[in-house]
Protein backbone atom coordinates (compact mmCIF):
# COMPACT_ATOMS: atom_id res chain seq x y z
CA UNK A 1 0.00 0.00 0.00
CA UNK A 2 1.45 3.64 -0.80
CA UNK A 3 1.56 5.80 1.96
CA UNK A 4 2.33 9.45 1.75
CA UNK A 5 5.26 10.62 4.49
CA UNK A 6 5.14 13.23 6.78
CA UNK A 7 8.22 14.36 6.73
CA UNK A 8 9.19 15.19 3.28
CA UNK A 9 5.87 14.53 1.65
CA UNK A 10 7.27 11.69 -1.16
CA UNK A 11 5.17 8.83 -1.34
CA UNK A 12 6.56 5.84 -0.45
CA UNK A 13 5.45 1.96 -0.43
CA UNK A 14 4.62 0.49 3.22
CA UNK A 15 5.98 -2.46 2.09
CA UNK A 16 9.27 -1.94 2.20
CA UNK A 17 9.32 -0.27 5.56
CA UNK A 18 11.29 -2.94 8.23
CA UNK A 19 9.99 -1.06 11.13
CA UNK A 20 6.86 -1.51 12.39
CA UNK A 21 7.20 1.22 14.41
CA UNK A 22 7.43 3.98 12.24
CA UNK A 23 4.25 3.46 10.12
CA UNK A 24 2.55 5.01 13.19
CA UNK A 25 3.29 8.42 11.53
CA UNK A 26 3.63 7.25 8.56
CA UNK A 27 7.23 7.98 7.34
CA UNK A 28 9.13 6.40 4.93
CA UNK A 29 12.56 4.41 5.46
CA UNK A 30 14.85 7.67 4.90
CA UNK A 31 12.89 9.97 6.85
CA UNK A 32 12.65 6.85 9.65
CA UNK A 33 16.33 6.55 9.49
CA UNK A 34 16.77 9.88 9.77
CA UNK A 35 15.08 9.83 12.55
CA UNK A 36 16.34 7.00 14.47
CA UNK A 37 20.01 8.55 14.23
CA UNK A 38 18.58 11.85 15.92
CA UNK A 39 17.26 9.99 18.38
CA UNK A 40 20.23 8.66 19.65
CA UNK A 41 21.53 11.76 18.87
CA UNK A 42 18.87 13.20 21.51
CA UNK A 43 19.73 9.86 23.77
CA UNK A 44 22.90 10.69 24.10
CA UNK A 45 22.80 14.09 25.41
CA UNK A 46 19.80 14.08 27.36
CA UNK A 47 20.93 10.82 28.92
CA UNK A 48 17.80 9.44 28.66
CA UNK A 49 17.18 5.83 29.51
CA UNK A 50 14.63 3.61 27.36
CA UNK A 51 14.11 1.93 30.88
CA UNK A 52 12.59 4.53 32.11
CA UNK A 53 9.01 5.64 31.27
CA UNK A 54 9.47 9.87 31.61
CA UNK A 55 12.24 9.54 29.44
CA UNK A 56 10.39 7.25 26.97
CA UNK A 57 7.75 9.92 26.86
CA UNK A 58 10.31 12.66 26.47
CA UNK A 59 11.79 11.15 23.47
CA UNK A 60 8.51 11.07 22.05
CA UNK A 61 8.08 14.44 21.89
CA UNK A 62 11.18 14.88 20.16
CA UNK A 63 10.26 12.24 17.94
CA UNK A 64 6.35 13.95 17.13
CA UNK A 65 8.37 17.73 16.46
CA UNK A 66 10.68 15.95 13.92
CA UNK A 67 7.22 14.26 12.21
CA UNK A 68 6.00 17.95 12.46
CA UNK A 69 3.30 16.84 15.03
CA UNK A 70 4.19 18.88 17.47
CA UNK A 71 4.64 22.96 17.45
CA UNK A 72 7.38 22.54 20.95
CA UNK A 73 10.17 21.75 19.03
CA UNK A 74 12.69 20.09 21.78
CA UNK A 75 11.08 21.81 25.04
CA UNK A 76 10.86 19.84 27.65
CA UNK A 77 7.25 20.70 29.53
CA UNK A 78 7.94 22.29 32.86
CA UNK A 79 5.62 21.13 35.93
CA UNK A 80 2.99 24.05 36.16
CA UNK A 81 3.46 25.11 39.82
CA UNK A 82 0.47 23.77 41.66
CA UNK A 83 -0.25 23.71 44.81
CA UNK A 84 -2.60 21.46 46.56
CA UNK A 85 -5.50 22.79 47.59
ZN1 LIG B 1 10.15 10.80 4.08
Amino acid sequence: MMKVCLKCGKEFDEKHVDDPSSTIYPSCPDCWKEWTNYAVMVMNEMRLDMSVPEHRKALRKYEKAFFGLEKSQGELQKNPDKRPE
